[in-house]
């Protein structure tokens, strides 16, 4: 299937939120990096956990325990199945990539010594450098940073010269949130692993649009969060190599993640339980498993395809404007662009399309280091989601030219 004129209009429709109006006008929703929006397949998921088997999983015998049980570990499998992990148990249910990092960053507290190094690149998202910094303080280790370029890509040829038998773990974006660029995660895992370091994934941006395969890439951990791919807040997973996994200690403490407790000593249960201490979310699970089986009924090729021609679309027509800075050009990118005209606060631009129904989002995209780099406070991002249209990005284009006549 390819989406074209003929079908959008039938995929807008699965998701009841894009027929609402905002300040007068038709909803157009741009914001899709920050949150993307829900179909009726997950709403109805989450609507019918709670009328129908709402319950504990995991230590109930009776009936509706079970259903639920049955239900939240049937999406663990659906998840991954999508991944393409190995094992049912390498998939580890978390609130979201957050979670997910911390979990990791704590776990290698006890894998990392001082005066060894930990590698991230300069195109992070705030909640991938904030617990890195942290295991560093913890531990003394060094925390050392690949560098980006004008066109919003890595320096590649200063990883190499950062890589080093000093290295432990490397940890970057698949997709950077705030420039939208694909980062080379093939190559990285690859030279990273001839040094000996793991490799720790952000797919929170990449997940809605690329199909990561994990055993193919060899990744020793991938996070994503539900609510970037049509899912609801406050679920994710970890997946992590059964290796990793095993060798990590647990992240909390508490109910489900143990086998025997007494107080003079505790055993862990074993994968995945052994991170998932505490009554999960698992009404976004189950929905999360319906979210993945959405996206595959529209197809990963066709979701890419698509954004790809409203990413060219979008470019072309905003750099029109006169006055228009882009920033990540990267020939590699999902469908986000990140801009700025001048003389204009972003904040000002977003303000005024909003009272035109469109949402943006303004500000630095919790990735504060790119913009110290553009030496800019912050840009106006649109990101695409393939529930959007051409005649969308015109109405927008439209809006932002309308912006910039009543802000000069
Ligand atoms: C959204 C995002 C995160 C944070 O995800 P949460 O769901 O807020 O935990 C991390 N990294 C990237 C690249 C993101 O886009």
């Amino acid at each position: 299937m390819k989406i074209s004129t003929m079908n959008i209009e039938k995929i807008r429709v699965d998701f009841p939120i894009l027929s609402r109006k905002v300040n007068g006008h038709p909803l157009v929703y741009f914001d899709n990096a920050a949150t993307s929006q829900t179909p009726s397949t997950v709403i109805n998921a989450i609507v019918d956990y709670y009328q129908k088997y709402n319950a504990n999983i995991h230590r109930g015998v009776h009936t509706l325990s079970q259903e639920a049980t049955e239900a939240y570990e049937e999406a663990r499998e659906t998840i991954r199945a999508h991944f393409n992990a190995k094992k049912k148990e390498e998939i580890i249910f978390t609130s979201g990539t957050t979670h997910g990092i911390n979990l990791v960053a704590n776990g290698f507290a006890s894998e990392i010594k001082k005066g060894e190094e930990i590698l991230v690149s300069a195109l992070e998202h705030h909640s991938n450098i904030v617990p890195w910094q942290m295991l560093c303080q913890k531990t003394g280790a060094k925390l050392r940073v690949i560098p980006m370029t004008e066109e919003g890509e890595l320096d590649m040829n200063t990883f190499y010269d950062l890589l080093s038998e000093k290295t432990k773990l490397v940890f970057l974006n698949h997709v950077s949130n705030a420039l939208g660029t694909i980062n080379p995660i093939e190559e990285i895992i690859q030279k990273a692993h001839q040094k000996n370091a793991a490799v720790l994934i952000d797919g929170a941006q990449a997940a809605p649009h690329i199909q990561a395969d994990v055993q193919q890439l060899d990744v020793d951990f991938y996070v994503v969060s539900a609510h970037k791919m049509c899912g609801p807040t406050g679920v994710g997973i970890l997946y992590g190599k059964e290796e990793w996994l095993n060798k990590l200690p647990p992240y909390q403490g508490g109910g489900e993640m143990i086998d025997q407790v007494s107080f003079e000593k505790t055993t862990y249960a074993g994968l995945p339980h052994k991170f998932e201490a505490g009554t999960p979310n698992i009404c976004g699970g189950i929905a999360f498993g319906k979210a993945i089986d959405y996206l595959h009924e529209i197809g990963f090729d066709t979701i890419a395809e698509y954004e790809h021609e409203l990413l060219t679309y979008a470019t072309e027509k905003l750099l029109e404007i006169e006055g228009m800075k882009i920033f990540g050009t990267s020939v590699k990118k999902t469908a986000v662009i990140s801009f700025n005209i001048e003389g204009m606060h972003p904040y000002d631009i977003g303000t005024i399309v909003d009272k035109l129904g469109i949402a943006v989002r303004t500000g630095h995209h919790c990735a504060q280091p790119i913009m110290d780099y553009y030496k800019i406070p912050g840009t106006v991002r649109a990101s695409f989601s393939f529930y959007n249209t051409k005649s969308e990005i015109d109405s927008f284009v439209k809006a932002v030219k309308r912006a910039k006549i009543m802000l000069s």
